[in-house]
């Protein structure tokens, strides 16, 4: 629990969320990996009440996700780039922050009963999955709301070498 702030490269976007997330995802999707320009986003959820911008205002990209149809609104500053939170049509009560945005990105506790890997079969190769963690081929749940058996791997999975699935 507690106050944890972030902010954009420039400092002109600044932010705080007031509750722990209410989970952790790692997706590994090609649309987080263009969008992060990295392997794969850390994406701690909250409830949108628990997330305030405290200075300066973000910028709004919406992209139409591939998979739902629906709209993925992406707030990013507008004078240096950085992507801060998505918030989302299909999940109204929720936002995802870009994880490393948090000024101490190490305050997520990332395990436990509330992360999971997503997307894994999209994954960069030489990524390294931790094991006793749910993950996910794609989605833990459909579209229409199923949800889907997750894979938990008992050691490190490097991803490429062997079956990830
Ligand atoms: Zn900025
Ligand atoms: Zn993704």
């Amino acid at each position: 629990m507690g106050v944890h702030k972030g902010g954009c490269l420039c400092g002109r976007v600044r932010y705080e969320t007031i509750a722990d997330p209410l989970r952790v995802t790692t997706c590994h999707c090609h649309f987080c990996q263009r969008a992060t320009g990295s392997a794969y986003m850390v994406e701690p959820i909250f409830r949108v009440v628990d997330l305030r911008v405290t200075r300066g205002r973000s910028s709004i990209y919406d992209h139409r996700s591939e998979g739902s149809g629906k709209l993925v609104h992406i707030h990013f500053c507008a004078s240096c780039g950085t992507k801060l939170y998505m918030t989302f049509e299909r999940f109204e009560a929720s936002c995802g922050v870009y994880a490393g945005t948090f000024d101490d990105p190490n305050w997520l506790q990332i395990g436990g009963g509330n992360a999971k890997h997503i997307f894994i079969e999209a994954a960069r190769h030489e990524t390294i999955l931790p094991p006793g963690i749910p993950t996910f081929l794609q989605h833990a749940m459909t579209n229409d709301g199923t949800p889907q058996e997750p894979v938990i791997f008992e050691k490190p999975r490097v991803v490429g070498k062997g079956r990830t699935g």
